[in-house]
């Protein structure tokens, strides 16, 4: 059966019986940062991380011995009904369970076949410079936009950078699979010394892999505002395109100072993501003739 006619659970987020064990337990030895301060990064971003998070099945990444330790990613709470959480006080419970990373579907609960988005997750392969990760970044945009498609950017929290296409829910997974991956292709074959189609550290030394895997039905990417639970705490960032040049890597913001710059940022770079209307219809078209 189709992950898509599972059932959903909604993560019981009860404020009040809220306690959180070991708050001082270092969970990144590099930093120093420490459970509580992930927690108190989640609460003080949540306005900005549930947009991106409500209504969609997540996956976590718990990380109990801290970024250094074993990490379990977990898209399943009891059996195999997929989570979705629904508010700050859940986001803070999977917290206290040492949940470090919130990942999540391109489509939501209500209508689990037809994705509201695509990502190119650009991946950079060994020797790639971050001036490299920017310029794949705008060319992927630029692509996009020969094809009538608006498409939004944030930091992965990683190595990398995410671009985010938001659509209307026409689509189905295999469709916006194969769109995606025909844009990579296109990327690969016409600029062969900066992109790479395939995965794999050995198909990607010098070159940017454009990931269009994360689109598949029940994959998953790593949220806006997810920290990741990597040396440094990173957290997923989204950035306008003209700030585009001020960004040195893709965990430049971490737990410990992204707070300031949300609170310095004059507005959010993706204000106009959510009124965003577009459908691949045409993009397909124009990318096969
Ligand atoms: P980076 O910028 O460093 O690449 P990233 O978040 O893009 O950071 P990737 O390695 O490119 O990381 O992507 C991993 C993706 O695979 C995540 O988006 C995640 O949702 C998905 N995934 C699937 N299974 C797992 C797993 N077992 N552990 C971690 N991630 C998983
Ligand atoms: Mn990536
Ligand atoms: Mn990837």
């Amino acid at each position: 059966p189709s992950r898509a006619s599972k059932a959903v659970a909604a993560m019981p987020s009860d404020r009040s019986t809220l306690q959180i064990t070991h708050p001082e337990r270092v969970i990144d030895p590099s930093t120093g940062l420490t459970k509580i301060d992930l927690v108190r990064y989640y609460a003080s971003v949540a306005d900005w991380l549930m947009p991106h998070l409500a209504r969609r099945p997540v996956a976590v990444v718990r990380a109990p011995e801290g970024v250094d330790g074993q990490q379990f990613f977990q898209k399943h709470v009891d059996g195999d009904e997929l989570i979705v959480i629904r508010d700050a006080a859940a986001v803070l419970q999977f917290t206290q369970l040492n949940a470090v990373e919130f990942h999540t579907w391109n489509a939501q609960a209500d209508k689990l076949d037809r994705p509201d988005r695509i990502i190119f997750d650009l991946d950079p392969g060994t020797g790639v410079s971050w001036a490299q990760v920017r310029e794949s970044a705008l060319l992927v945009r630029a692509l996009l936009r020969e094809l009538g498609l608006e498409s939004w950017l944030k930091t992965s929290g990683g190595k990398g950078l995410h671009v985010v296409v938001p659509l209307m829910r026409r689509h189905d997974h295999a469709t916006c699979k194969a769109f995606s991956q025909a844009v990579v292709q296109h990327l690969a074959v016409t600029l062969p010394k900066r992109f790479s189609a395939k995965s794999g550290p050995r198909n990607r030394v010098g070159k940017v892999f454009a990931d269009y895997l994360r689109n598949g039905e029940g994959q998953t990417t790593a949220a806006a505002f997810s920290a990741r639970a990597r040396p440094g705490l990173g957290v997923s960032m989204p950035i306008h395109w003209d700030q585009l040049d001020e960004v040195k890597r893709g965990d430049q913001w971490t737990i410990a100072d992204a707070r300031d710059h949300l609170s310095l940022r004059r507005e959010d770079p993706w204000k106009a993501y959510w009124q965003h209307h577009q459908t691949l219809t045409a993009a397909i078209k124009l990318l096969a003739s």
